[in-house]
């Protein structure tokens, strides 16, 4: 059986791949898990979700990094 926090590399991560909350976490065997930056203040969100999660309450998409912007002040 799969573990559910399996490997980012894959596609299988769902919402979580595009998410501003989503951490990835690297093992030092290298392994690599997404981990949700909500759990740490909400518990309604499991620290390392069953993946591919396919809806959340919390999803916000991330917007454009700092660099696309230009840094502008
Ligand atoms: S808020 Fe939802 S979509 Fe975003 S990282 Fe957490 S579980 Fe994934």
């Amino acid at each position: 059986m799969t573990d559910p926090r399996a490997a980012v590399s894959s596609d299988g991560r769902g919402l979580c791949a595009c998410c501003a909350h989503v951490r990835v976490v690297t093992s030092a065997r290298g392994s690599s898990f997404v981990m949700c930056g909500l759990s740490r203040t909400d518990e309604r969100f499991a620290k390392y979700p069953r993946l591919p999660v396919l809806a959340c309450v919390g999803f916000e998409g991330r917007g454009p990094s700092r660099e696309a912007q230009g840094h502008q002040r």
